[in-house]
């Protein structure tokens, strides 16, 4: 359908994200969880995998008509179904991202509109890049992604741009100390172990480069 009308972002498109999130967070499940274990209560891994396959199901019982609307089911549903700090987290994300897209949804809505999602997890986790958080790997996936439109890259180079920086910020958290969540109580502890919420947001950003491809 992305071919129908060039340049647009359809809602086949952030179907085909929220299933790769949702593959993705199965697959790498054990080690989300086994870095969680580190430096938290280790259910990183089971939290998100049980919210994504809800995120499905719920796509499936109640089809969306919009991209806005695949967006915002899926944030609703990880603020109901994932115990834990990441399900609000990641609720607000996307639900802050769907409500800020216009339609039709063009690139340089898109990135507009996922750097106001990120400013909702901020919000929300009162947290800021270098506080050992999935902020680490939100924060510099929204700026590339921005930074990619302006220079007008295409979708897909713009996503793994998003992507790669993302990568990047979840492995920057592996030296730092975490001044946020649980694994602030570790203090000096938390030093050089990679956050749990960095990996997953660089999965599910990965998620949208490949969905994109
Ligand atoms: P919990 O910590 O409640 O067990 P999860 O294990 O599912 O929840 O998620 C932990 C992740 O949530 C952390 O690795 C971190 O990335 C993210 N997180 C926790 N607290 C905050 C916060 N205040 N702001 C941003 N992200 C946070
Ligand atoms: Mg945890």
């Amino acid at each position: 359908m992305g071919a129908l009308m060039a340049g647009m972002l359809d809602t086949d498109l952030f179907l085909a994200w929220t299933e790769g999130a949702a593959r993705a967070v199965r697959l790498h499940r054990d080690r989300l969880t086994g870095l969680d274990a580190a430096i938290g209560d280790a259910d990183h891994g089971t939290n998100l995998d049980r919210g994504f396959t809800e995120v499905g199901k719920a796509l499936t019982e109640w089809p969306p008509t919009s991209p806005a609307q695949v967006l915002v089911s899926a944030g609703t549903t990880l603020i109901r179904r994932v115990g834990g700090a990441s399900g609000p987290l990641y609720g607000s994300l996307f639900r802050q991202l769907g409500k800020s897209l216009d339609t039709p949804v063009t690139l340089a809505g898109f990135a507009a509109a996922f750097e106001s999602g990120v400013q909702a997890v901020e919000r929300l986790g009162k947290a800021a890049q270098g506080d050992k958080t999935m902020i680490d790997a939100l924060a510099p996936a929204a700026r590339a992604l921005t930074q990619a439109v302006q220079e007008g890259a295409d979708e897909h180079k713009a996503f793994e741009r998003a992507a790669r920086a993302a990568e990047e910020g979840a492995k920057a958290t592996i030296p730092l100390r975490a001044r946020k969540g649980r694994a602030s109580y570790l203090g000096e502890r938390s030093i050089g172990h990679e956050d749990p919420g960095a990996a997953s947001a660089a999965l599910i950003m990965a998620a949208l480069a490949e969905a994109a491809a």
